[in-house]
């Protein structure tokens, strides 16, 4: 976690050697800043209090540095929220994978909430297919879906990263699709997501998914960064 408790109950980052107490279960907790992982509270027992603890990495705390300290990391019993927003909507982060389980006690937990989810490691398996009319709202096809999405009921945000839509619709696929080595069958499916046309939502890093099937079929809304931040709130 970014923050602990000093001794007059201030919300403080770790720094080198420091000792703080977790805001959650009251528990020491020692400062980890090493070269590697992000600087970091860890509990001195080991295990993390909050049963839903995922490991902090740079695209946590890009998106958490957006807020200000006090909509982060916010308590909710026994739980922390990643952010929580000034319009009472809770953001939870989520970089590794997460059961189906899992989803439903943490919307059942926090009830207003969006999900927010690093999708750069896998954007090479999303890909648009077509696009509704003239709107922002494209078919989306999933390529091995981690099935515990259809098991969210509040909004699933996926963030591309330094990818986007284009990139979505095959960019680098473009270069070798005529390739001898690939089979027709794929050289034909490729041809179609290229021909999608994203208009002026292509350069768009964040997508919503509207809807989503079993075996990895849904559609979903283009929008960027300043779009999600004006939806949920500072
Ligand atoms: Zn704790």
């Amino acid at each position: 976690m970014q923050y602990a408790l000093n001794p007059t109950g201030d919300r403080i980052e770790a720094i080198k050697g420091g000792r703080a107490v977790c805001p959650i279960c009251d528990s020491q907790v020692l400062a980890k800043c090493g070269e590697i992982v992000v600087h970091h509270w860890a509990h001195e027992a080991g295990q993390d209090c909050d049963a839903w603890f995922e490991p902090e990495t740079e695209w946590h705390r890009a998106w958490k540095a957006l807020f200000p300290p006090e909509c982060v990391e916010v308590p909710f019993g026994e739980h922390r929220a990643d952010i929580f927003t000034r319009k009472g909507v809770v953001i939870e982060l989520q970089n590794s994978s997460i059961s189906g389980e899992e989803i439903r006690a943490r919307e059942a937990c926090y009830k207003r909430m969006v999900w927010l989810v690093n999708a750069s490691h896998f954007t090479d398996r999303l890909f648009l297919m077509e696009r509704y009319g003239e709107s922002n709202c494209f078919k989306l096809r999933w390529k091995n879906l981690r099935p515990t999405w259809q098991f969210a009921k509040k909004p699933v945000y996926l963030d591309l990263g330094s990818g986007s839509l284009s990139g979505l619709m095959g960019r680098e696929v473009l270069t070798v699709h005529e390739h001898p080595a690939i089979p027709m069958q794929k050289r034909i499916e490729r041809s179609r997501y290229q021909s999608v046309d994203v208009g002026a939502f292509g350069r768009s890093s964040i997508i919503l998914l509207n809807t989503l099937h079993a075996r990895g079929w849904g559609s979903v809304k283009a929008m960027d960064r300043v779009d999600l931040l004006r939806v949920l709130g500072f």
